[in-house]
């Protein structure tokens, strides 16, 4: 795979047999695009044996190969780049020692690159381990997709999750605890409302749900700052609560009823299925781990979800991917097309599984008309594959290049 670093202040022609382009990502044929400071500033039909002298011999002019397709970069919208994704226990371990966490972290975000994702959200981790990474990306330490952080996430009093981020005694303590997670350089807020999924015990989540008046104040004291909120939310109450308290997005919505979907499309509140973090658990090599009527919990749960997601798009719910990757199971960078094959199996077309990965998942990250999309005033997040993911989505698989314009 080759990797073109796109530099401010200087220009770029790129040549593509075939291009998805605009919201549609409409397929075009010989697209010819122009890129200054690291945007789209043109885009016009070219055959490529009608190229001007003056773009071919240009020292930054790419032509792409022929069965190749041009289109915007994946993004997933829930990572956690301070877990490995395979030992939580030795990830943990490995947050007392520096060195080996960045190295470990900088060839997660490289592999990130070859799997051709362009940015993602990092969904909080206690020691603000997500705000280092992004840090190393931005001061060019490391290539590596953008990241927007969260820094440490708020969860309930008493509440899962505590590598995650802490919790607060009383109710004076949240505006104090918005204020530091902005301050200490925090994209969005990232707010834990309930547990996470029993695999043993089918539809029930463990834990205390977050108080709705508390919930409601943490997101009035976000948006004091600006902040987006991710709302971890696993059981049909804590998506009620969520909704209720008018959060940006709801990541993982197990069990969310067809009510809170109908009102999360008319708030226009993103969800964020994580999939795979559930199918994983009743796939190899941890199925050997299971028992059978664990086995039958997990895939009950993960296909009741795969089930809500056409008509989720169908109410015209923002719907985004996310792979919750650096989770039990989920590693970094690989599961993201597979998080895709799952949208597959709901049925959704290879476009909608597409937009909701470029697109919906850029507004999710508040990268609205800036990435994920493929047109003029666009930032050239880009990748070409090999073959066209509109008739195959197994080709974003074969990533073949990977413009990175920087933030
Ligand atoms: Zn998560």
């Amino acid at each position: 795979m080759r990797t073109i670093t796109i530099k401010p202040l200087l220009d770029y022609y790129l040549w593509a047999p075939l291009a998805l382009a605009g919201p549609d990502l409409v397929p075009e044929k010989d697209i010819l695009l122009e890129i200054k400071n690291s945007f789209i500033v043109s885009q016009r039909v070219v055959q490529q044996d009608y190229l001007p002298a003056s773009v071919l011999n240009h020292p930054r002019f790419y032509a792409l190969e022929e069965r190749t397709t041009l289109l915007p970069a994946l993004i997933d919208a829930h990572v956690h780049l301070a877990l490995d994704g395979k030992d939580f226990n030795r990830s943990r371990v490995m947050w007392d020692d520096r060195v080996s966490l960045e190295g470990r972290i900088r060839q997660e975000l490289k592999e990130m690159i070859s799997s051709g994702i362009g940015a993602v959200r990092d969904g909080g981790d206690c020691r603000g381990i997500n705000l280092e990474a992004r840090h190393l990306v931005e001061s060019e330490q490391c290539p590596g997709p953008r990241i927007v952080a969260t820094g440490q996430a708020i969860r309930a009093q008493g509440g899962y999750g505590s590598f995650l981020g802490l919790d607060y005694h009383n109710r004076a303590a949240i505006p104090v605890m918005v204020e530091r997670i902005w301050a200490s350089g925090a994209d969005q807020l990232k707010v834990v409302v309930s547990g996470v999924v029993s695999f043993i015990e089918y539809g029930s989540v463990k834990g205390p749900l977050m108080q709705l008046d508390e919930l409601r104040y943490i997101v009035s004291c976000a948006r004091e700052r600006n902040l987006k909120v991710m709302a971890h939310a696993s059981s049909a109450a804590a998506v009620d609560l969520a909704v209720d308290a008018d959060v940006d997005s709801i990541e993982h919505g197990y069990f969310a009823r067809p009510e809170s979907l109908k009102l999360m499309a008319e708030k226009q509140i993103a969800w964020v299925p994580t999939i795979i973090p559930v199918a994983v658990q009743a796939r190899e090599p941890l199925l050997d781990l299971r028992t059978p009527l664990e086995i039958d919990v997990i895939s009950k749960t993960y296909e009741e979800q795969i089930e809500k997601l056409n008509f989720a798009l169908e109410l015209g719910v923002p719907l985004g991917v996310g792979t919750d990757s650096g989770a039990g199971g989920v590693s970094h960078a690989h599961n993201l097309i597979e998080e895709l094959m799952l949208y597959k199996a709901a049925s959704l077309t290879n476009r909608q599984v597409l937009k909701a990965a470029t697109s919906t998942n850029a507004g999710i990250l508040g990268f609205n008309k800036e990435i994920g999309i493929l047109d003029r005033g666009y930032r050239a997040a880009l990748i070409a594959v090999q073959g066209n993911p509109l008739e195959d989505l197994e080709a974003l698989k074969d990533v073949v290049v990977y413009l990175n314009p920087g933030s």
